[in-house]
């Protein structure tokens, strides 16, 4: 009699599909999202939950997403799902910066290429543009967003450009200008010509650019110092445009300075015979070389200090530039470059800036907003900067005043936007004082106060607070809320009246910011005020303040989110930017910062660790990657990398996350496979489970505590590192493996069964909970697959992190299982030797004896080492083995026989058993199959 065996064993069985076809898929599932608005459902189950808030740092609207992009906004996600699924409830609230310059500059770009005169568009027309620019990607982003599985309240995001959050920060700018720590002062600003504004710190690059240089000579007219008389001083600087900004020299007053007498000179060389030039003496030999100086005297060195009160005529005397140039004290003054005298221009540089202003000196206004010199500059009136460079060494030279010219390449500051090299202007702008207030220290509190992850935040953004000027928030730019200020004419002070204020705020409120550029002065000013004593300011505010206000309107705003923040997470260049102005404006206004903890992640690289750009053709762009092989793949790349560096991404890279991608899927359709018709009636207590059982119950309770203290602290690389060790050693190449053949062959009933699919059940309820905030849309997607009734409402995404019980935890039992795997990996090892030398097919045709220790006789006790093995029965001597025995190097004392085993092959189970055969009505199979067989054919 034959028995159709196979119809008889329990194979996998599962509509999980092997392949993922996530580019398909996943669509499909934000639809799903969509439909059941699982937003909405979140937020509802979590209405009596803590609150975390995670406060999105806005990107700003103006272009397509990028690598770096797409890595902030998918650790967001992971960090507020996460948190959502620790039982909180975690509303994310997304936003976007929509003022400023890059936008202004698209307009006026497609101005120039239509020729058209931005000067001519009234600025309401020009903002409605920019508004409507902003708009037009922040849909484009929003989709972006959301395909990488984004959850969050994307039909309501937050807005910079929105009236109320107009009307929000020019109220925050009423708060500092109430206080007295809003001011207007004249400083020299970094400035960029081409776009006409003074640009943020956060907007400089530095790039390669090759200056001029000149060493030009300043002569001695006055002097306490015997040796100074009848001397030049030389300064080398590599602005010569500055030159007619020129007001002092400064030295370093601890440096040792010579005079250096030129005995003869060349053809050519600009100095002359006779010449007397004060010089560091650390600098005399570089300088003369360069000049060309063959032969020359040096005199007895002096100190610095010893040209207090020297002055001297600036290099074009007679020509316009008739004033005293004093030698003065400073510390930056160093011997490092050019001669050790620094020629000091007040309005062109922060140095020049403060010397000039603790020694009284005037700071000239000599360059006008597009670069030029205004037209009261004597020789240079209504030249570019940019241009004048040779101009001015020629007429220094003209002069006599040269005594040598160059060309340097170093770093020199850019505009991030036009690339255009910057200049130092002075120019009158809006202060927001570090210290009228006590800003500043008060800021440097809240940084002790907050925690950073990773903990070096901390010191880079107190040393930035520390050292930084007051806050320049004022721009010459029309895309902006402006700076809503009154100046009395006569007094030049802001009006500082709260009513005018409210005024303003309301306008802005109801008709946006426009309404300042469109209304007259009397409408805010009221009765009170005559509008001819007041300017209107004209300037609007640095984008950045806008930024740092988004607490303000969005954490206090309408969202209810409740303030300060849980949590900013952003790259680690927002220390300079989004951290800190946040900060300083929170600190200002409510006295301690936004946020309780600052995260911040590196920046993406090339594979090999080249800067991403076009033409290297190295660009990674997450939508190629999304439509290609999925966003989840990019999540795992997300989490799997150490955020706190620098990461790479590139197609090897993806690839290898492809394959770990792969494993995890795999893992998760073997439980979907053999949990096929698993129903509550099969559980099993833990008490009755097999040891092996419970050891994966332990690994559970191990990981879920891992877990958890992985998402407390944000880290999640080494917790998907354990959590795929888990899948791929533990449970795949392990504990899958021994179950098989009770999963496949034994009966329906049998306890060790029923304890395995009660185990995977357990392990299916948590992978993808676990998963669920890392790869989201596969862990949905295998949660509907068991839970078919969930896609009419439910989702993965509406569960928390199930509760594991402490009683799962076995720390003995951890350790013995230890002990086990360790002996198991010489079985398999001598096995995988025969099956390598063609010696044997399977593991079940092997009996192995193992030769170890009693303490291992006793561990194997109660167990069925065969089955651990996947052999056909096996044996444990406590003896010497044979010295033929197979044995691991890093495993002492336990050496294996890979015998073969005995009996016929049962053709259900595949075992070799003496036994099979023993059975008229089963033959061909052993015992087990046997019973099993009768049992499902009854
Ligand atoms: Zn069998």
């Amino acid at each position: 009699m034959s028995v159709d065996y196979k119809s008889t064993v329990f194979l996998p069985k599962t509509d999980f599909p092997m392949k993922a076809g996530l580019a398909k898929r996943e669509p499909e599932m934000l639809a799903h999202w969509q439909d059941i608005d699982l937003e909405g459902q979140r937020r509802k189950a979590g209405e009596s939950r803590k609150k975390f808030i995670l406060h999105d740092g806005p990107p700003y609207a103006n272009g397509n997403i990028h690598i770096g992009t797409g890595l902030n906004k998918i650790l967001k996600d992971v960090v507020v799902r996460s948190q959502q699924m620790l039982g909180k409830d975690a509303v994310y609230v997304p936003g976007w910066d929509c003022h400023g310059l890059p936008i202004e500059w698209k307009i006026e770009e497609q101005y120039r290429k239509k020729k058209r005169d931005k000067d001519q568009v009234p600025i309401v027309e020009f903002r409605q543009e920019c508004r409507e620019f902003a708009e037009k990607w922040i849909d484009i982003q929003r989709e972006e967003f959301k395909r990488l599985g984004v959850m969050g309240n994307w039909d309501d995001p937050y807005t910079t450009m929105a009236y109320t959050a107009e009307a929000q920060i020019v109220r925050e700018l009423g708060n500092f200008l109430m206080d007295g720590s809003l001011y207007q002062g004249s400083k020299a600003v970094m400035w960029s010509p081409v776009e006409k504004t003074a640009l943020a710190e956060a907007e400089v690059e530095y790039h390669d650019h090759t200056s001029t240089t000149i060493f030009v000579r300043f002569p001695v007219i006055k002097t306490s110092l015997a040796e100074a008389e009848d001397a030049a001083i030389v300064i080398w600087t590599t602005t010569p445009w500055t030159m007619p900004g020129n007001r002092a020299v400064a030295y370093g007053p601890d440096t040792d300075y010579v005079v250096v007498e030129v005995k003869d000179t060349a053809d050519g060389v600009l100095a002359k015979a006779g010449d007397r030039l004060i010089i560091a003496q650390a600098r005399v030999a570089a300088f003369t070389a360069e000049c060309g100086i063959a032969a020359y005297e040096e005199g007895e060195p002096f100190k610095g200090s010893a040209l207090d009160g020297t002055l001297c005529g600036h290099p074009l005397r007679g020509q316009g530039y008739d004033y005293d140039v004093p030698a003065l004290a400073a510390g930056f003054a160093t011997t490092e470059e050019g001669t050790g005298i620094v020629h000091i221009a007040p309005g062109h540089g922060a140095d020049d800036w403060e010397l000039g202003m603790a020694n009284g000196i005037e700071v000239p206004q000599t360059v006008d907003e597009d670069g030029t010199f205004y037209a009261h500059v004597p020789l240079f009136a209504g030249q570019h900067v940019y241009k004048v460079n040779d101009h001015v060494a020629d007429t220094l030279a003209d002069a006599g005043s040269l005594l040598g010219r160059g060309k340097l390449s170093h770093r020199y500051p850019h505009s991030w936007r036009s690339k255009a090299p910057l200049i130092f202007r002075n120019a009158t702008q809006w202060f927001i004082s570090m210290e009228t207030t006590g800003l500043r220290e008060k800021a440097l509190k809240a940084i002790d106060d907050t925690r950073f992850v990773p903990a070096a935040g901390r010191n880079r953004l107190r040393g930035m607070v520390t050292e930084r000027p007051d806050w320049c928030v004022s721009r010459q730019r029309a895309w902006g809320v402006p700076i809503t200020v009154f100046v009395n004419k006569e007094s030049g002070e802001p009006l500082r009246d709260p009513d005018v204020f409210e005024r303003i705020v309301e306008a802005v409120e109801t008709e946006g910011a426009d309404a300042w550029f469109t209304s007259e002065p009397s409408r805010f000013l009221g009765d009170p005020y005559n509008a001819d004593d007041f300017e209107m300011v004209t300037d609007i505010l640095d984008v950045w303040f806008d930024s740092g206000c988004t607490h303000s309107f969005v954490l206090e705003g309408p969202w209810q989110l409740g303030w300060p923040a849980d949590l900013y997470l952003e790259g680690s260049d927002q220390h300079r930017g989004w951290f800190q102005s946040s900060l300083l404006e929170a600190c200002g206004t409510r006295g301690r910062a936004p946020y309780e903890t600052v995260l911040t992640h590196g920046f993406v690289m090339a594979e090999d660790g080249q800067k991403m750009s076009k033409s290297l053709g190295n660009v990674v762009s997450p939508m190629d990657v999304a439509n290609q092989t999925g966003v989840d793949i990019l999540r795992l790349w997300v989490v799997g990398s150490d955020y706190s560096e620098d990461l790479r991404i590139g197609p090897d890279i993806l690839k290898q996350h492809a394959d770990i991608y792969r494993r995890l899927r795999n893992t998760i359709r073997f439980l979907l496979g053999n949990l096929n018709g698993f129903d509550a009636d099969e559980r099993v207590d833990p008490a009755d489970m097999p040891e092996l059982e419970r050891w994966v119950l332990h690994r559970i309770w191990e990981i879920d505590r891992s877990l958890r203290q992985a998402c407390d602290a944000f880290q999640f690389h080494t917790l998907f590192a354990e959590l795929h060790n888990f899948c791929t050693v533990d449970l795949s190449a392990f504990y899958f493996d021994v179950r098989k053949d009770s999963l496949y062959c034994d009966r329906a009933d049998n306890i060790k069964r029923r304890a395995a699919r009660t185990v995977l059940d357990e392990l299916f309820n948590c992978l993808t909970a676990w998963l669920a905030p890392f790869i989201c849309f596969t862990a949905e997607e295998a949660w509907l697959a068991r839970n078919p009734d969930d896609s009419a409402t439910g989702s993965v995404h509406l569960r928390t992190f199930p509760d594991i019980p402490e009683a799962w935890r076995n720390d003995a039992l951890a350790e013995k299982w230890r002990d086990i795997r360790r002996l198991r990996r010489v079985v398999t090892g001598a096995i995988e030797l025969e099956r390598a030398e063609k010696r044997m097919g399977s593991s079940l045709q092997s009996a192995p004896v193992v030769y170890t220790t009693a303490e291992y006789m006793d561990v194997f006790e109660s167990l069925d080492a065969g089955e651990l093995f996947i052999t056909s029965g096996a044996r444990i001597e406590n003896g010497p083995a044979p010295a033929d025995a197979f044995t691991l190097e890093d495993v002492k004392d336990v050496a294996v026989v890979p015998a073969p085993a005995s009996g016929d092959k049962c053709e259900r189970c595949y075992q070799i058993l003496d036994e099979v055969g023993g059975n008229d009505e089963f033959p061909n199979v052993c015992n087990r199959c046997a019973d099993a067989a009768q049992h499902a054919t009854a």
